[in-house]
């Protein structure tokens, strides 16, 4: 039977805690999360009807800083789901230095089947079950899956409506209008971008050398594509849920965001020919950056790929088992928790700016992001190849290890 995804986050924690030698007392605290709330919630529907949601938020980690995370609207969402993503959140921040703990949350909806009042309607009310949980010192979610810039908006808003006045650090994602910060809407594909071309190096690949296909065309796939682009990769193959698009010689990028932004999907773009969209992870081609969601690449897909790198853009996007046929393969693999940190650290430069009220240029804030994730890289890759493990195995063992120090130091409450 396929593993779930939280059944493969504990199976890769299980597996770092081994290898470091955790005590097992730690293991049990961090193998699970610290909190989960699920709510059903009415919303009034366009056509007058009440229809319930279901949603989730789940802290699994606080002891380094608030709990932080995204929220996915997807009709896959469950619980088991929330808490994987969860626990890759508290990995990723303690990772990255970043004084958050990992959160995630999500409702089971479609969003592209409801209309924006009713996603509005379903935002605020979700937005004030979980506000139990969510503060701007206890849990700061930020966009995921299915949300966008504008949901993170009516989330701040209603939040803000409660208390009676502006609290723009309890979210980031948001419009540079309302306390966004500049960069954050393309720093995950951003941190991608750095962390590809940092991992062409390692091989002695140079850009203008490299192909690059993309797996996903929302916010992490798009960006990707287009900042590989502008480093010099060729982009020949990008898909999103409905298929996917070619071209050889390299699709160009900013004209197919344009026909995306137009007609909402890649497919049917004049300059490339359309393709099913399962061939992206198995093109040949030098880099794969899978940037849709968990469990594609599995054993089989693994023994597929002809690729040189993967860059998990997703959260979770390889099974435990696609790790070692990948890993015997010779073929790189740089983990999602490295990979696609690029969006947390500009939420944290965000949710920094919105408590100081004080804004960063632009430019500072991609300098920032550019020179933490090489360095972040640097390390990871640099313990890998001293040890002679995966660079999974290496970030999870730096990440498991901050976070199970921060946890020993302050102690057992009672
Ligand atoms: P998004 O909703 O903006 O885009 C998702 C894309 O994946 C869409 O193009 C969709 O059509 C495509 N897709 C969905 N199912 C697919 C399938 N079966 N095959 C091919 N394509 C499929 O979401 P996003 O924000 O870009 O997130 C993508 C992944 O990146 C998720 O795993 C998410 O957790 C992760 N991530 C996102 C961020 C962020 O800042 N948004 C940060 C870190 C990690």
């Amino acid at each position: 039977m396929a593993l779930s995804a939280f059944d493969v986050a504990q199976r890769q924690f299980d597996e770092a805690a081994e290898a470091m030698g955790l005590d097992h007392a730690m293991r049990e605290v961090l193998r699970v999360p610290q909190r989960e709330l699920i709510v059903n919630f009415p919303v009034r529907m366009d056509n007058g009807t009440v229809r319930v949601f279901t949603g989730f938020r789940v802290q699994h980690n606080i002891t380094r800083g608030p709990a932080k995370g995204g929220l996915r609207y997807h009709p896959a969402v469950n619980l088991d789901e929330v808490k994987a993503l969860a626990m890759w959140m508290s990995w990723k921040t303690a990772l990255m230095h970043i004084p958050f703990g990992g959160a995630k949350g999500g409702i089971i909806c479609d969003p592209r089947q409801l209309s924006q009042g009713e996603l509005e309607r379903m935002t605020r009310r979700f937005a004030t079950e979980i506000s139990l949980l969510v503060g701007p010192h206890s849990d700061i979610p930020a966009p995921d899956v299915g949300t966008t810039a504008q949901t993170m908006a009516w989330f701040m808003d209603t939040v803000s409506m409660h208390q009676g006045f502006s609290i723009p650090a309890v979210i980031t994602g948001k419009p540079v209008s309302v306390g966004g910060s500049e960069g954050r809407a393309e720093a995950t594909g951003r941190g991608i971008a750095t962390a590809t071309i940092r991992a062409l190096k390692t091989l002695g690949i140079a850009p203008a050398d490299a192909t690059v296909a993309v797996q996903g065309c929302g916010n992490v796939g798009s960006v990707s594509a287009m900042l590989l682009e502008r480093a010099g990769c060729r982009v020949i193959g990008i898909c999103d849920v409905d298929g996917a698009i070619w071209n050889p010689n390299g699709l160009h990028i900013p004209a197919l965001l344009e026909h995306v932004r137009e007609s909402g999907g890649v497919r049917g773009f004049a300059g490339g020919s359309e393709a099913p969209g399962e061939e992206i992870l198995t093109a040949r081609t030098t880099v794969v950056v899978p940037a849709a969601l968990e469990g594609q690449i599995t054993a089989d897909v693994a023994a597929a790929m002809r690729c040189k790198v993967v860059v998990e853009g997703a959260n979770g996007p390889t099974t435990p088992d696609a790790d070692i046929v990948l890993r015997d393969r010779g073929i790189l693999l740089v983990p999602d928790i490295l990979a696609n940190a690029g969006g947390v650290v500009v939420s944290y430069f965000e949710w920094v700016q919105d408590l100081q009220a004080f804004f960063w240029e632009e430019s500072d804030i991609n300098l920032r992001l550019e020179n933490l994730m090489r360095r972040a890289f640097d390390v990871v890759h640099g313990i890998a190849v001293a040890r002679d493990v995966t660079m999974r195995q290496a970030a999870y063992s730096l990440a498991v290890d901050k976070v199970a120090q921060a946890t020993m130091v302050r102690g057992i409450y009672p």
